[in-house]
């Protein structure tokens, strides 16, 4: 839920708007802010580079977790703007997924209200000027999760949904929706991406990206 972010330069980077443009609804909600600042640049995982290779541990449930949060995400798109697979080997991931000590108890989803049994914390690199004026990460974006004591569906439903949440960070909203039913507010407590999280995800994805991801 929490997430931290450093910077290796402080830039004035201008906007973007010359990529694609979304179809405009007039049902479509108004998108949130996905920047932390509104000067800071922009990033989402550029086209080229689908899949997004996710590397998640296999304590308790976490790659399910990982593939249904991916699953969401992907299916706010219509035209493959984004998808990701879970890979085999972590060096080839551009997403880390991990959740140190004991596996939680095994409990299978359910639609019970929301219990804050767990946290989330998605970890943004550094971006570095790689000499010819492109910005791009220096490491691989981390998310770790952590489960806390609790009814042991309570655990497995707050996982599910922060991880899917931790994702949405990873994707490139690197701030939080101010409206509490969206997936992206905190204390998460939606299940799913709600129509302004897709609203926003579908607008980051349709501006230049001002940062690559990490190349190993
Ligand atoms: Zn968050």
């Amino acid at each position: 839920m929490r997430k931290r972010r450093a910077r290796a330069l402080a830039l004035t980077v201008l906007v973007g708007l010359a990529g694609c443009q979304s179809v405009e609804s007039p049902n479509r909600p108004a998108p949130y802010e996905f920047r932390a600042s509104p000067t800071d640049p922009i990033f989402h995982f550029p086209s080229s580079q689908l899949p997004v290779r996710f590397w998640a541990e296999t304590t308790g449930a976490l790659q399910e977790y990982v593939e249904l949060g991916v699953q969401m995400w992907a299916t706010q798109f219509l035209y493959g703007e984004f998808w990701g697979a879970l890979v085999a080997d972590s060096l080839q991931a551009d997403v880390i997924v991990r959740m140190p000590g004991p596996p939680p108890p095994d409990a299978p989803l359910t639609d019970d209200p929301p219990v804050q049994t767990c946290i989330g914390v998605t970890q943004i690199p550094n971006f570095v000027d790689d000499g010819s004026g492109q910005l791009r990460f220096e490491a691989r974006i981390d998310i770790e999760m952590r489960w806390f004591s609790g009814e042991p569906s309570d655990i497995a439903n707050c996982l599910a949904r922060v991880t899917a949440h931790e994702i949405g960070h990873a994707m490139g909203i690197f701030n939080h929706s101010s409206d509490q039913n969206d997936l992206m507010a905190i204390p998460v407590t939606a299940r799913r991406p709600t129509a302004r999280d897709a609203s926003t995800i579908q607008t980051l994805y349709h501006i230049q990206t001002d940062i690559l991801p990490f190349q190993p």
